[in-house]
């Protein structure tokens, strides 16, 4: 990299977001650059699961998901006590298993192969916001200057703290996540193929993922029932599905996750600081009902190189940037809020009413209102 260039724009984070942020600003012609904080890809186990539409913006981006995990159609939609079933069959619920990682590490050399230059092993140290460029120092000793930076650097957003713009993960959700993982496991059974979505809603919504990939079993639990830790609720509910012989019959690795995003790009007052936009888990672009959160960070990242795009073009370049709050509310804002129903109401005719089943796995994959 030449010394004193200043590139379009500079993005920080190589997940999901920063890579769809840079290769929609190369394909519009912007000179960009992703700084991500770690030299290698990192191993990834967990079986994370994507929907429609993730595996329609993989596939635009020559990700092929089937080839990187599987793929599934339909859903499997399960009582919270597991004594009702029901499959849903519906050819537009499609969706992946994956691991979150290995998904991350593709895009990043797709964003590479499509124009990006990536600095890898660097994280930002400091950030100055100029009137006429942003710098960024870096830990390897470096600067580099862009004329705007994407923060996407995922939900405890150390950049959005030196933007001063607050990250995310300050914003209360609502809601508390725990993680059950099983690595290899050799007896006692193993979900079927495809996604399982389990619902509880007596003290507060409870949505359970269950997704195998290869040796790989993953349980998902976002709760908004405050009367135990999310941890506690998981293993509870781990013990009944072991019980039932749904789930392997080792003991799983059990994790309450640091916090828990869904929503708070809603709640968050704003993504656009000087010469800055934050994007993915770094603005909270994390869905309140699935906890999905793989699409909104691609969709917000294309969506803010595409402010970029503009403002670059712009006469201000700070009045088109604030421009990405309106872009993302009209785009994306259904998507990520609460079908509007209460589900505890509905929930007797989720098992037993075929039009509602279907309506509830549509609100929960393709982020359609009830
Ligand atoms: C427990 C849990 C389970 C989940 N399961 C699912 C799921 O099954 N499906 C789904 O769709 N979503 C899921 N999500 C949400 C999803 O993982 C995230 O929303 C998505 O990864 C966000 O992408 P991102 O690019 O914004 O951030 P990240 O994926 O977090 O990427 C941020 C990148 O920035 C880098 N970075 C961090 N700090 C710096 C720095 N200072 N300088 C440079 N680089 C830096 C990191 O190394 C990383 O590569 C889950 C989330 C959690 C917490």
């Amino acid at each position: 990299m030449a010394s004193g260039s200043v590139w379009d724009v500079v993005i920080v984070g190589g997940g999901p977001a920063g890579s769809a942020a840079g290769l929609t600003a190369a394909q519009r012609g912007l000179r960009s650059l992703i700084v991500e904080r770690h030299a290698t890809p990192q191993p990834g186990p967990c079986a994370g699961w994507l929907g429609p539409a993730a595996l329609e913006h993989c596939a635009a981006y020559g990700v092929d998901v089937a080839r990187l995990g599987s793929t599934f159609t339909g859903l499997r939609l399960r009582s919270w006590d597991l004594k009702q079933c029901v499959e849903v069959h519906d050819a537009k619920l499609k969706g992946g298993v994956v691991s979150a990682e290995r998904l991350s590490a593709a895009l990043l050399k797709q964003a590479e192969a499509g124009g990006v230059r990536v600095v890898r092993g660097a994280s930002v140290q400091r950030l100055q916001l100029g009137e006429s460029a942003a710098a960024l120092e870096l830990s390897n000793g470096t600067t580099v200057t862009g004329q705007v930076v994407l923060i996407a650097d995922g939900a405890a957003s150390p950049t959005a703290e030196l933007a001063h713009l607050g990250a995310a993960r300050r914003v209360a959700s609502g809601a508390a996540c725990a993680l059950a993982l099983w690595d290899r496991f050799e007896t006692g059974a193993t979900p079927g193929k495809g996604l399982d979505l389990v619902l509880g809603a007596i003290q507060g919504l409870k949505v359970a993922t269950i997704a195998c990939a290869g040796e790989h079993v993953r349980v998902e639990l976002m709760t908004r029932d405050h009367s135990s830790p999310a941890k506690t609720q998981l293993q509870a509910f781990v013990d009944v599905a072991q019980a039932n012989g749904l789930l392997p019959r080792q003991e799983a690795t059990i994790t309450a996750a640091a916090g828990c995003l869904a929503g708070t790009a809603l709640e968050m007052e704003s993504h656009v600081g000087k010469r800055c936009l934050l994007i993915g888990d770094a603005g909270g672009f994390v869905t309140s009902f699935s906890h999905e959160g793989i699409y909104p960070a691609l969709r917000s990242g294309e969506l803010a190189a595409e402010t970029v795009a503009a403002a670059l073009r712009a006469p201000v370049l700070q009045d088109e940037l604030a421009s990405f709050s309106t872009l993302w509310r009209s785009e994306l804002a259904g998507y990520l809020r609460m079908p509007n129903t209460d589900l505890g109401l509905l929930m007797p005719m989720v098992f037993n009413n075929p039009q509602m089943s279907r309506r509830v796995a549509r609100a929960f994959l393709l982020g359609q209102a009830f």
